[in-house]
């Protein structure tokens, strides 16, 4: 493969082609480098580049499927106007001058009664920084639209880390390859952090011992030496045992404590208090377990934790986060190199957000103003709210409008029952970005043809390595979709927006957003550049905290209110609390698709089969279930359909539904987030997936 971006070969059919250096778009820890090869206009293949390090020249079954994708029949190629019903699906084609004129007609009549009417849906259909929240957030910025918090994935573990490391800050994921022990918490790597496990694989060979823990018998955990299948909820009961453990048997690294850490007398204090028979009583497993995993993490070095957000979907996750950051501290492991924790990598990034959302439009409009935040996880409960009166303090205006980018909230988001009565608001202008009629699209009153990663320009951080990625766009736009940016662009224009930053182009954006602190030729040239952070960023100390060590004990949270140290924080729906809703469900994607993008893609729905609830075998016989019986999966906010699957995979005790399949694939037309609930978790606010308790029964 090449080094620069385009070079020209010889096809088979002897015709030129042109190999153009590219980022994986898609919400993946791994952030692979690609390269397109390109004939006459059309994008061949997607491979994998060789000469970015962390990608290797491999990428996914998914991705590698892309341009599959690109071209596939349904794509959207030209602006859709509602035609039926709301929620009808129906749509005719119209202009793209006629549907923006209409779109911004219509958000600037809500806005002139009040902006924050107006709400900007968004998050991870693609992480580039330009085609996500660069151009969007100068627009709503400058418009004074609602806020959103966009916490629907890592905003718990990402608030825990921040609480004890200081941010999103860890280990570099290649030394991986050359720990002793790894513990893999609450992350199924071989489905969601392929080039991870590439190196856990390395260690393997290398004589080291894989941990996993989960709730379910994964892929991955059935690879590792242990699987440790707790209760979902309960990893930080695990980790405060753990560190009573590391206490009783002085499995400590006393120097690195009392040198680089805050608050060590009151954790000790704490974790004394979770001795190993009653973690192992809450958790559901052996206490020899939890005993081995403290000795393990104890006595071995260097040792690793890979964490990954699937165990902080629930009430406690940002406490369980935090509990699990404090041990590498307590053994000193962030000395070596190929020790200490990852969950994200993203928080080292020196992204220039200010310059790429420009915050300072909001008093363009309005000197003074600040919109007010709505959180996504709650889009249920906010669709249907009524607004407050004028002029009187309180929640503000209803919703009228939503403009929807990089997202799929009728699939996606918790309690969908009530998520779709919002979007089947009469009163509701829902405009859509998309690639495909999605679940969401099906709401629209207007759905927009957006570009896909190869026909347009971004930038991407990572937040499972430390690389900058390049993305140059490979192919002309299909039809006649445009970029997100340029879509905010000619809405600003026709808003009335005059600041010059709404002309910028995608190249000054990419530019901009890292500024000189990455060397953006480089990135013309290989597509990537290496950050330069240190090997062992915290072997002698130096965490981004207020004090500069990690805190054990967190004096912001204390400050909040709220308890400084971490602790177990019980689910909304703990195990035994329910009678008539006996069963834990989890919720993590399938393996061949990433969130609910790819679901479309036949030859991977091939793969994948259809929606399924894996319920274990001592449980299914107790009421009546086969394999490939349909069966009704219920609790107090809703019902979903689908067949089920035995197996010894989840604990007994637990039901896994897949996630993110379309609901409109559903055999009722639903999806397992009918299911789900709109609590939020005790740190960041983020939603509660896996803290959920239904019932199953065969359908009649
Ligand atoms: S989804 Fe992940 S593993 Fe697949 S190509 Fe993208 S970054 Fe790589």
């Amino acid at each position: 493969m090449p080094a620069t971006d385009t070079t020209a070969d010889t096809a088979a059919d002897s015709r030129p082609t042109q190999h153009v250096l590219g980022a994986c778009p898609h919400d993946c820890p791994d952030t692979c480098a690609f390269v397109t090869t390109v004939q006459n206009g059309v994008a061949l293949k997607v491979q994998g580049n060789p000469d970015h390090p962390h990608t290797d020249g491999v990428l996914c079954t998914k991705v590698s499927r892309y341009t599959e994708r690109t071209y596939h029949p349904e794509r959207i190629l030209q602006p859709l106007k509602r035609s039926g019903p709301k929620g009808s699906g129906r749509f005719e084609p119209v202009s793209w001058d006629a549907a923006l004129d209409d779109i911004a007609a219509r958000l600037r009549a809500i806005a002139q009664r009040d902006p924050q009417a107006i709400l900007p849906y968004s998050y991870a259909g693609t992480m580039g920084l330009v085609q996500s929240e660069s151009m969007a957030a100068r627009f709503f910025n400058r418009l004074g639209a609602s806020w959103l918090d966009r916490t629907i994935c890592a905003t718990a573990g990402g608030e825990g880390l921040t609480q004890t490391l200081g941010g999103k800050v860890g280990m570099k994921v290649q030394f991986f390859a050359e720990s002793q022990l790894i513990v893999i918490w609450g992350s199924n790597s071989i489905a969601s952090n392929l080039h991870f496990w590439r190196h856990a694989q390395a260690a393997k060979r290398n004589g080291a011992r894989l941990v996993c823990i989960d709730p379910r018998r994964s892929e991955t955990a059935e690879k590792c030496h242990e699987h440790i299948a707790l209760r979902p909820g309960t990893d930080a009961a695990l980790a405060l045992a753990v560190m009573h453990e590391l206490i009783a048997h002085n499995w400590l690294d006393h120097d690195y404590i009392a040198r680089h850490t805050v608050g060590w007398e009151a954790l000790r204090e704490r974790a004394l208090q979770w001795p190993v028979a009653r973690a192992a009583d809450l958790c559901g497993v052996p206490a020899q377990q939890i005993h081995e995993l403290a000795r393990a993490w104890g006595t071995t070095q260097p040792a690793a934790i890979r964490l990954n957000y699937g165990m902080q979907r629930v009430r406690g996750g940002g406490n369980a986060a935090r509990a699990i950051a404090c041990l590498p501290a307590l053994t000193g492991a962030w000395q070596h190199r190929a020790g200490g924790l990852l969950l994200s990598s993203s928080g080292q990034f020196p992204v220039d957000k200010t310059t790429l959302q420009r915050p300072d439009l909001l008093a363009a409009g309005l000197p003074g103003r600040q919109p007010r935040t709505l959180n996504m996880v709650q889009i249920g409960d906010d669709l249907l709210r009524e607004g407050s009166p004028p002029g009187t303090p309180g929640w503000g205006p209803k919703v009228e409008a939503l403009v929807v980018y990089n997202s799929n909230p009728v699939a996606v988001a918790p309690d969908s029952g009530k998520v779709v009565q919002g979007f089947l608001r009469e009163d509701l202008f829902t405009v859509v970005l998309e690639h495909f009629q999605t679940d969401t699209a099906d709401h629209a009153d207007y759905i927009l043809p957006a570009t896909t990663q190869l026909e347009h320009q971004d930038i991407h951080l990572s937040y499972g390595h430390t690389d900058v990625l390049l993305n140059r766009p490979a192919i002309a736009p299909v039809g006649q979709a445009r970029p997100n940016t340029q879509i905010f662009r000619d809405l600003a224009a026709r808003m009335g927006f005059t600041e010059p930053c709404f002309a910028d182009d995608d190249d000054t954006l990419c530019r901009a957003a890292f500024g000189d602190r990455v060397d953006y030729d480089q990135l013309l040239r290989h597509g990537f550049a290496t950050l330069d952070l240190p090997d062992a960023p915290f072997a002698q100390g130096g965490f981004p905290t207020p004090s500069g060590k990690c805190e054990f004990f967190s004096q912001r949270l204390a400050d909040a209110g709220l308890d400084g140290l971490p602790d177990h924080v019980p689910n909304y729906e703990p195990a035994g609390s329910s009678a008539d809703y006996p069963l834990a469900m989890i919720s993590p994607p399938a393996r061949n698709f990433l969130n609910s993008t790819f679901v479309n893609v036949k030859s991977l729905r091939d793969i994948e089969g259809e929606p399924v609830l894996e319920i274990h075998a001592d449980d299914a016989a107790a009421r009546g279930i086969t394999s490939g019986m349909v069966v009704r999966v219920f609790n107090p906010r809703g019902e979903y359909r689908c067949k089920a699957e035995v197996s010894t995979r989840p604990r007994p005790g637990l039901v896994n539904g897949l996630r993110n399949w379309w609901r409109k694939l559903g055999l009722d037309g639903t999806n397992v987030n009918q299911l789900t609930s709109q609590q939020l978790t005790d740190l960041g606010r983020g939603p509660v997936f896996y803290d959920c308790r239904v019932q199953v029964a065969p359908s009649a």
